[in-house]
């Protein structure tokens, strides 16, 4: 049907792309942004084109920022000796919003999978390292998710780090397995942190 119009068609299927988001719900979409204004339809277009030209990976710890190096990185209040180690951007967003923890992030951008191929190279592990060698991390609070790549790769991290004379630990369970820590409520996460243990 919507071959006919073929704009209409081309916002369906870039639409229908996003997670979560089949055919019938972008076609919804499609038929609302066809009603807006102009205007409106350029705020959304443009929302979209600035967040691809601004947003970045900060060089130091790898989460998403306009400024590199990110505020996380530069603000001088944080403690530079707790060093908590997440999955993805969503989860170090996560547990800022429980402020359970003061100290600084490293994101891996993933977690390892050998069956889907993803080794410690396709992630930012060696950067992680680097930045222990340091001297200053004296923990490593590994905030990987509780499912079954999340605690592969933190029993991983922890060989790798422990030799270094650094802590490491893991956030207290309570977190439901397989969850990820994104749609975790606050409370649970301060929980986790407040409760680690170590590794
Ligand atoms: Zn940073």
């Amino acid at each position: 049907m919507l071959d006919s119009i073929p704009s209409l068609a081309r916002l369906v299927a870039e639409l229908a792309k996003f997670p979560g988001i089949g055919k019938k719900t972008a076609a919804r979409l499609a038929f609302y942004i066809l009603r807006q204004t102009p205007a409106e339809a350029e705020a959304l277009a443009g929302a979209i084109l600035d967040l691809k030209a601004k947003v970045r990976f900060c060089s130091t710890c790898f989460h998403i920022t306009e400024n590199d190096p990110c505020p996380l990185c530069t603000d001088s209040g944080r403690d530079e000796r707790l060093l908590c180690v997440v999955e993805e951007p969503q989860d170090l967003i996560a547990i800022e919003r429980s402020r359970s923890f003061s100290g600084r992030y490293h994101v891996l951008h993933g977690a390892l999978s050998p069956l889907d191929g993803i080794g410690p190279e396709d992630l930012k592990v060696a950067e992680l390292l680097g930045r222990l060698q340091g001297g200053a991390v004296e923990e490593v609070l590994v905030a990987t998710n509780f499912s079954v790549e999340g605690e592969a790769t933190a029993l991983y991290l922890a060989r790798l780090i422990r030799p270094l004379g650094i802590r490491v630990s893991r956030l207290a369970y309570g977190i439901p397995m397989g969850s990820d820590l994104e749609y975790v409520d606050e409370a649970t996460v301060n929980r986790a942190v407040e409760g680690r243990r170590d590794l």
